[in-house]
């Protein structure tokens, strides 16, 4: 089982820097919950291979991991240089050429990968090429050349990325190549499959349709990282399970001063929503190459940690950096320091009071009770996890065990804080024997002890999805097993 103490969940990008075994053990014990496979890099049978690896090593430690697939989405990128790099002059003029069979670029022209790029700018839009480091601006658009004006010196190479400040590309985000990446996500049982450059509920909608149609049942995520899509932002929270703040091209197409504002609307939309969510992209950047995070890093992963995020996200620290493991190391340490300084105290009288389910009626019920008479923790018998979500959602800080059958759901929920699933064989139970069954467990394993309160949910019978209905107020007894609450 991993750090019980650390309630926010770390995901961690996979690439060559963790490659090596020893290095990817050392992630894995150093805290990494979910590793994402990220398939804008590599071949496929890279990422495989290393989904195989992960499974190997979480299995020799006796951990569980979750395996989250990045789609590349429609990422436009500019084409070749014929001498590899350019110097770019401002003033200069420099051209994109929207066409199939350009010829290698130089310092006035480019190829451009996305063929409608022409229909999609005009005079006047700012086109900002590897993040935002080279900045064009549109002067005009002869056919399949759109004819731009440098704003700042720069060295472009290939293959760099391409944003519309303000966004407004009409590219869908999910591309032919992107539908195969899916059959091989589906195939490789990822957990989460994350959209990338997502516009609207339908691009989501989508996804979960191509999943289920290949037999799938990862969790769909949602990368925000286009300017409509925070003009959509509640219509994709409700199409989704989880969602992203990707940080990098968001910041990029809105620009850094909004990117404050808007990190905080997702992750208070998402939890509105009951939903999951993630804080992605250069939080410890500096560690790809030095091993202490500066204090600007440290006060930003606390703050995603304050803001109420169940996930923070590691990138080119854990794929390529130098230190990989003292990233997730230094990543955990912060997180634990966050939730240990800002302890959550909820308002229940601000508490939501649409209730749409009654496993969330029951999860209101138990946070209400949990933190007014003080317990140890939660347990919650679950199917689909949602009874776990709902609880996780209130962010007590109380520490929820989820115990459930379902392996692919224990996986899930280890991207929820607070959330500890626990592999557990409840089907053909009564619900007093779960509970007494459970809290022996946690008892035997030292995560309780005699005289500590537990608040238990479940449904009537043990092996119904969102059946939850009962929720009972236990003690551990001197001898482990659970017994009923004396007096408050
Ligand atoms: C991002 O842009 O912040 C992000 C997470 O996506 P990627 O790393 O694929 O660019």
């Amino acid at each position: 089982m991993t750090d019980l103490r650390r309630r926010t969940k770390i995901v961690a990008t996979l690439g060559p820097a963790s490659d090596p075994p020893l290095v990817l053990d050392a992630l894995l014990r150093a805290g990494v919950n979910v590793v994402r496979l990220n398939f804008s890099h590599g071949d496929p049978s890279e990422q495989i291979a290393r989904a195989t690896a992960v499974r190997e090593s979480a299995a020799r430690l006796g951990l569980e991991v979750g395996i989250l697939v990045d789609l590349p989405g429609p990422k436009i990128r500019i084409g070749t240089f014929a001498e590899g790099r350019v110097e770019l002059h401002a003033g200069d003029r420099f051209d994109l050429i929207a066409r199939a069979d350009a010829p290698p670029g130089d310092a006035t022209e480019v190829a451009v990968s996305y063929l409608g790029l022409p229909n999609d700018v005009g005079s006047g839009d700012v086109l900002l090429l590897d993040d935002g480091l080279v900045q064009l601006r549109v002067m005009s658009v002869e056919g399949d050349r759109i004819i731009t004006t440098i704003l700042n010196e720069g060295v472009l190479s290939d293959r760099k990325g391409l944003n519309k400040q303000g966004g407004g590309l009409s590219l869908g985000a999910l591309t032919p190549r992107d539908h195969e990446l899916i059959a091989v996500a589906v195939e490789m049982r990822a957990d989460f499959i994350a959209v990338s450059f997502c516009r609207n509920a339908d691009d989501m909608n989508e996804a979960r349709r191509l999943i289920q149609q290949n037999g799938g049942f990862a969790a769909v995520v949602a990368k925000i990282e286009r300017a409509e899509a925070t003009s959509n932002l509640a219509e994709i929270v409700d199409a989704s399970d989880v969602v992203m703040v990707a940080r990098g091209d968001l910041g990029v197409e809105i620009g850094d001063a909004e990117l404050p504002g808007i990190q905080k609307r997702i992750i208070r939309e998402a939890l509105a929503q009951n939903k999951v969510v993630i804080t992605a992209t250069q939080m410890l950047q500096s560690m790809v190459e030095s091993p202490i995070a500066t204090r600007a890093e440290v006060l930003d992963v606390a703050n995603a940690v304050i803001d109420g995020t169940d996930a923070v996200m590691l990138s080119a620290e854990t794929a390529a950096g130098d230190y990989p493991v003292l990233a997730v190391e230094t990543m955990a340490r912060i997180c634990l320091g966050a939730e240990r300084q800002f302890g959550a105290e909820i308002d229940f009288g601000k508490a939501p009071r649409n209730l749409e389910y009654v496993d969330q009626a029951i999860a209101m019920a138990t946070m209400f009770l949990s933190q007014h008479i003080g317990v140890s923790a939660i347990v919650a018998m679950t199917e689909s996890g949602s009874t776990a979500r709902f609880l996780s959602r209130f962010r007590t800080g109380t520490l929820i065990y989820a115990f459930c059958r379902y392996d692919y759901v224990r996986r899930q929920m280890l991207l929820m804080r607070d959330v500890f699933p626990i592999d557990y064989q409840q089907k053909g139970q009564t619900a007093r024997q779960a509970a007494r069954d459970s809290i022996r467990q946690l008892a035997d394993a030292g995560f309780l002890k005699s005289g500590d309160r537990v608040t238990f949910t479940s449904g009537e019978s043990m092996d119904m999805h969102g059946a939850t209905n009962t929720l009972r107020l236990l003690q551990v007894g001197p001898d482990g097993w659970a017994q009923g609450l004396g007096d408050l």
